[in-house]
């Protein structure tokens, strides 16, 4: 049999009760295929490729062995630094943290930007052990001294398709330069492209490769249908419309542009909905805005919620009723 097949349940894992308490805690009964697969890899000390996508459980099989080999809070400097490529991606990673490490003492803290740095430094100032940062948050704190990143000994680098196609190269590879070169490295992305895959030879040794395929394609769990209209005004008109019907309990909107966003929302507000149901998020707005916002949406408090693609990206909100693509998506996987 495979490692993969003789792993049924959490208690398999070699990790340590603290853990298994709060697995336990979320109501988590069984390993994800991707959990069954990385986790023994990465508690085994492999650099891993993992090939998966949001909704797979592909957080908790990073988190859930980091937290086992982090052990407990230990000195002042971060040992491990998990890289994503979104501000919700990141604080969406630290809350996993909090809740799969709340048996734990160890400190982490989310790093990005669009609030003011002054809460973050004052978190890295108390000792910090995992950091998870946006690439241009971590170079931002680390220049000004805020971080000292020679102690970093694993490096993950979250959704990396995602923050290629979002130009955060250049970035990663500063951080690389100023990272231990002595250290285990895990790569995640839900596609396996020719650059993820080039990325992978340069970053990683020998690495462990593990895929999911997803769990279901759209196809076999989502009903779609597809509206021709001829202008953005009957289209506006077709989405209110659309939106009225009751069936749609909780729905999300994409558009392209944070422009179409705006002009999606104020249309809504004004002609079909309460203004209290309805929230917009894209990247303009204030980064505490789009968090209750995206919160309020989560807790059922707002209808519907308005979005260019790139600020819900890899969230993962459950019971969302319907899905409005605005927009034809430009990426096909986002879709
Ligand atoms: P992710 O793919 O990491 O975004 O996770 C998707 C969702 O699955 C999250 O809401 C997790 O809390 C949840 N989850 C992760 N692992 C498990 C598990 N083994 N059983 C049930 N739910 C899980």
């Amino acid at each position: 049999m495979s490692q993969s097949e003789t792993i049924a349940t959490f208690e398999d894992f070699a990790l340590n009760r603290q853990l298994l308490n709060a697995v336990d805690d979320l109501g988590y009964t069984e390993p994800s295929p991707i959990q069954q697969k990385a986790i023994p890899l990465i508690l085994q000390g492999h650099d891993v490729l993992g090939i998966a996508q949001t909704g797979t459980g592909k957080t908790a099989a990073f988190v859930l062995p980091l937290l086992m080999i982090a052990k407990y809070a230990q000195g002042e400097h971060a040992r491990c630094l998990i890289l994503a490529p979104t501000r919700e991606l990141v604080s969406q990673i630290n809350d996993e943290i909090t809740q799969l490490g709340k048996y734990t003492d160890l400190r982490h803290v989310a790093l990005y930007g669009g609030v003011g740095p002054k809460d973050q430094t004052e978190t890295l100032r108390k000792g910090i052990d995992i950091i998870v940062a946006t690439p241009g948050r971590f170079l931002d704190l680390y220049s000004k001294g805020e971080i000292f990143a020679r102690g970093i000994r694993y490096l993950i680098l979250d959704e990396a398709d995602k923050m290629m196609d979002m130009g955060f190269m250049p970035q990663i590879r500063r951080i690389l330069e100023v990272i231990p070169r002595q250290r285990k490295n895990l790569l995640f992305s839900a596609t396996f492209s020719d650059r993820v895959e080039r990325l992978s030879q340069e970053f990683l040794e020998a690495p462990g490769r593990v895929e999911v395929t997803p769990q279901a394609t759209a196809a076999e769990t989502v009903e779609q249908w597809l509206y021709e209209v001829p202008n953005f005004r009957t289209k506006l008109n077709l989405l209110a419309h659309l939106l009225e019907n009751k069936e749609v309990v909780r729905a999300i909107v994409f558009t392209r542009t944070k422009t179409v966003a705006d002009n999606v929302h104020k249309f809504l507000g004004r002609k079909i909905m309460d203004k209290k149901n309805l929230r917009v998020i894209h990247a303009n707005k204030g980064q505490n805005t789009r968090m209750n916002s995206m919160e309020a949406f989560k807790a059922g408090e707002v209808r519907v919620l308005v979005s260019t693609d790139v600020s819900a990206r890899g969230i993962d909100i459950n019971e969302v009723s319907h899905v409005f693509n605005f927009d034809v998506p430009v990426i096909y996987e986002d879709y």
